[in-house]
Formats: C-alpha cells, structure tokens, sequence
C-alpha cells in the first residue's frame, strides 16, 4: 500500500511503482550495491472465504449456524443481533438471502493494537475482524469465529482512508454475494 495510505497496489494497481494520488515510491530508495526493491508498507489480508466453509463442514458447529432462528425472546429484551431492528430492516430488503437460513450474517471490528508492546506507542496496528453473527450469543464472540482479516500498519486512526484498507474485504464479499458460493453441508452430506 501506499506508504502515506491513499491506495493499494492491488488489481487494476498492481504494477504502479508509485501512488496516483500522492506521487510518493512504493519502494526504499535503492542504496549501494542491493538491487532488491523493498516495499515500503504492506496491508495484510487474509481471506475469509475458507474460515467460513468450515463453519458448515463441521458436525460441532453446523447446528449452531441456525441458532438466531430458535432463541427464545424474554419481553421483547433484545438477546441476539438478530433480534435487532437493523437485522429484520436488512431481511425485508433482502428476502431471497434471509429465506435461506444457512446465509451468514456477519459484523465487523475494527481494532487497535501494539504487537510490540514493550514500546512507548499504545497502538501501531489495526485489526479487521469479520464476526459470524448468526452464532449463539456465546459463540459469536468467541476468538475461534472471530476472523482476522486484516492487520493495517497504521499508528494513527484510519478513519480517512478506511475505504481504501476495507477495499480487498469488501471485495471477497461482493463476490460471496453474487457467486453464491458452493460448499459442503456436513448435516446434508
Ligand atoms: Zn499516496
């Protein structure tokens, strides 16, 4: 990525050695005799698609992907996201996704952190963490389905350019949505 975050080197991207908007190289300033190009700053993105498969290839964790649908309301207190107005408002929008009951509704976490934290620095890093909230309400926020997605380089906050580090994220669901996406249903083999 851009060193000052304005872009990615990614898809129509790639070969850019230098940011269309700011101008600034995508590499070190080459020294002495190295020839190899290091690369300034780089966005780790990890796919979900994979995590989620697993989630219906497993016997322990496939009935659990229904688990908003059966949950018992106590006063109309709100329990679940599902229960939420938000969630109903997207099913009305969305009726063929909300039809099929093993869609995933995930939410999303962005955090900060520092990986080396014997430094002054209270953070260096952002994290974006795609949860599966269709999960019982203990499990949804478990650390086993909570799925690194991204670790942004960036000690300060990204809210300027978060569609810029959000872009390979937003674009792995794009295509979950409209490839639909074949996968293995362990409770139908
Ligand atoms: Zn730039």
């Amino acid at each position: 990525m851009c060193s000052h975050f304005c872009m990615l080197y990614y898809l129509e991207n790639t070969k850019l050695i230098e940011c269309r908007t700011c101008g600034h190289s995508r590499y070190k300033p080459m020294t002495g005799r190295g020839r190899t190009l290091v690369i300034l700053r780089k966005l780790r993105y990890f796919l979900i698609t994979l995590r989620l498969q697993r989630l219906f290839m497993s016997s322990k964790t496939i009935a659990h992907v229904t688990w908003h649908q059966s949950h018992d309301i106590v006063d109309e207190v709100m329990v679940h996201p599902s229960d939420s107005e938000g969630w109903k408002h997207f099913n009305n929008v969305h009726p063929q996704f909300s039809m099929k009951t093993k869609n995933v509704h995930l939410g999303l976490y962005i955090n900060r952190f520092n990986p080396f934290g014997s430094f002054a620095a209270f953070y260096s890093c952002w994290s974006v963490i795609p949860t599966v909230y269709k999960l019982s309400t203990g499990m949804c926020l478990k650390p086993e389905f909570m799925f690194l997605s991204k670790v942004i380089p960036d000690p300060n906050s990204p809210n300027q350019n978060i569609d810029v580090y959000l872009r390979p994220l937003i674009d792995e669901l794009k295509y979950l949505w409209s490839s639909r996406t074949l996968n293995y249903d362990v409770s139908r083999k």
